[in-house]
């Protein structure tokens, strides 16, 4: 089958040996449908996590071509999934750190999702597979495990209906942010550097959002809305940049929630966190139940999805990664 392998940081589509049940015995082949490819897989091939031979993708919406197992998925099915799994029965599990796990990091699909065909275990179906209405578009449908990993992180914000709730950077995953603040009930503001993002921003569930040229300037727009501040900061730009944007828009008390890595070794002050009592916390990926949330707020509408996505094919995954990079698209959907 075809696979884009990574070679020397780019894609080399390859044949490599497709995956089968002969050899897992229990679980599912998945012929993918497509992809998307996500931040954190360009993150990794920047900072060399990931290494020559590898596959990646993880945002799969696929149709299951063989199966052996005993949960109630069938050939035919059109699934989505969460490619890691957590065991349930540890001590990070047992305090809710589902995706701290060892468990949940050493699981994966096989080889990944930028090619032909996946490998799924037992314990994916069992737990991380989730069944695609087929009212559905493949693209609307590939945003499954991006928007769950968001519900994560306002799940563990643990906000409410009286709090003002500010996303900085609105790439895609900021736009999904304000859409599932916005299906929970809560109020989302947002920020980017880029006019188009904050223009497209209120058409995605924002409130207002405002365009970062002047530090000052901003800050002062931001009072109209929130005098004393934001109850809590979701960080989504990996520009160390938003972290001083991030300390002058919260308020004191404020939670700011980190969602992106940034390149630089450098972040929040101790006595800004001690004298302000602020929480700095860090949101990172998706438990089960995230995923089932997710779901249900894709299939109800609840969060708006589409018209973020720019579709390439597998041979251009390299333009993907470039055109993503620069900022000229929004979210690049791999199809298969
Ligand atoms: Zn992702
Ligand atoms: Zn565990």
């Amino acid at each position: 089958m075809r696979a884009a392998v990574l070679e020397n940081n780019k894609f080399v589509i390859k044949e490599v040996e497709k995956p089968s049940l002969d050899e897992y015995k229990t679980g599912a082949i998945v012929k993918v449908i497509g992809c998307g490819l996500c931040g954190s897989d360009i993150v990794k091939i920047n900072n060399g996590k990931a290494k020559d031979g590898d596959v990646l993708g993880h945002e799969v919406v696929g149709e299951i071509v063989e199966i052996n197992s005993e949960t109630n998925f069938e050939i035919g099915d059109k699934i989505v999934l969460g490619h890691h799994v957590p065991c349930f029965n540890c001590h990070y599990c047992w305090n809710g750190s589902y995706s701290m796990c060892r468990h949940f990091k050493s699981t994966n699909i096989i080889p990944g999702g930028f090619a032909e065909y996946i490998y799924v275990s037992e314990e994916h179906l069992s737990k991380t597979v989730f069944r695609v209405n087929l009212s559905l578009s493949d693209i609307e449908a590939s945003f499954f495990e991006p928007l769950g990993c968001c519900i994560r992180a306002i799940q563990r914000a643990d906000i409410n209906l009286h709090t003002k709730n500010l996303v900085i950077g609105l790439g895609s995953v900021g736009i999904l942010m304000g859409g599932a603040l916005k299906a929970f009930g809560y109020e989302a503001y947002g920020c980017d550097l880029k006019k188009e993002r904050v223009d497209l921003s209120l058409g995605y569930g924002f409130e207002k959002s405002f365009l970062l040229e002047d530090e000052n300037e901003v800050i002062k727009q931001m009072k109209e809305y929130a005098p004393i501040g934001f109850d809590t900061i979701f960080l989504t730009a990996g520009a160390t940049k938003a972290l001083n944007l991030a300390l002058k828009s919260a308020r004191d008390g404020a939670k700011i929630v980190v969602f992106s890595s940034i390149k630089d070794n450098y972040g929040f002050l101790n006595n800004h966190i001690y004298y302000r009592e602020l929480t700095v916390m860090g949101s990172y990926s998706p438990s089960p139940m995230d995923l089932e949330d997710s779901i249900k707020f894709i299939e109800q509408g609840k969060v708006k999805v589409s018209g973020l996505s720019k579709v390439y094919s597998l041979e251009n995954l390299n333009e993907a990664v470039s055109d993503t990079l620069s900022n000229k698209i929004m979210k690049a959907f791999i199809k298969l």
